[in-house]
């Protein structure tokens, strides 16, 4: 549970939202067993909701991990959509790879390996839909490509913008975690004043904010 929902709303949102199954289970077991910061129920409906509704083509997201989110949002789009997703890890690549393969998606979602900070200013195709949930203290520094690769009228999600309520409040910071949140308060502040976009924050899951590129 985090500082930033009540528990009890929390509980009564994700049992409402209810369980997966198969797959996905798996990967939810796989992930609480080896620690990995796979994106929360609430987190995930959301994403679904926004991938629906802005109709997304392609899709890049940052921060694959196991490949549970990609794996999220296809489910959630047409069949045509593509995905294109960025991890540095390569224990992380190969499990997301297996999963992918296991989800019957290899021909949708596109794996890049390598620093996103490399890989983001060299990509060249653009993106109705991009979803940010990589290194926290580097959301600044994708932001410009990110804006760049992003259509108008596409949709930005940053996730863990709150990160446990520190961003938020000074009473919830751990020394250690400082900078980070020094950054993230820095991004958000951006975000919410930049002028190609409209953002707003949610205090779901570890904190989400939602940009549409004008
Ligand atoms: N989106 C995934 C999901 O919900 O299933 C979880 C992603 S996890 C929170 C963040 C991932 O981003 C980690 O696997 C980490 O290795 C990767 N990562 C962090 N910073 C990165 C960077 N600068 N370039 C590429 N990958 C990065």
């Amino acid at each position: 549970m985090s500082n930033i929902v009540n528990p009890l709303i929390e509980e009564y949102i994700r049992s409402i939202i209810g369980k997966n199954e198969g797959l996905l289970k798996e990967m939810e077991d796989y992930a609480d067993e080896h620690h990995v910061p796979i994106i929360q129920p609430e987190v995930a409906k959301v994403l679904e909701v926004i991938a629906k509704l802005s109709g997304a083509n392609h899709i890049l997201e940052v921060g694959t991990a196991i490949g549970y989110s990609s794996i999220i949002l296809s489910n959630a789009t047409a069949e045509n959509t593509k995905i294109t997703t960025i991890e540095r890890r390569k224990d992380m690549i190969e499990k997301a790879q297996q999963n992918i393969k296991k989800a019957g998606l290899t021909e949708r979602i596109r794996i890049l390996e390598g620093n996103a900070e490399e890989i983001l200013p060299s990509l060249t195709d653009s993106f109705d839909f991009i979803f940010l949930d990589a290194a926290k203290g580097q959301y600044m520094e994708f932001l410009s490509a990110c804006i760049h690769l992003l259509h108008p009228k596409g949709v930005l999600v940053s996730d863990n913008v709150l990160y446990k309520g520190m961003v938020a409040s000074n009473q919830y910071v751990i020394r250690r975690k400082k900078t980070i949140v020094k950054r993230m308060r820095t991004y958000l502040d951006y975000i919410m004043h930049h002028p190609t976009l409209t953002s707003c924050l949610l205090p779901i899951g570890d904190g989400i904010a939602i940009s549409y590129k004008k």
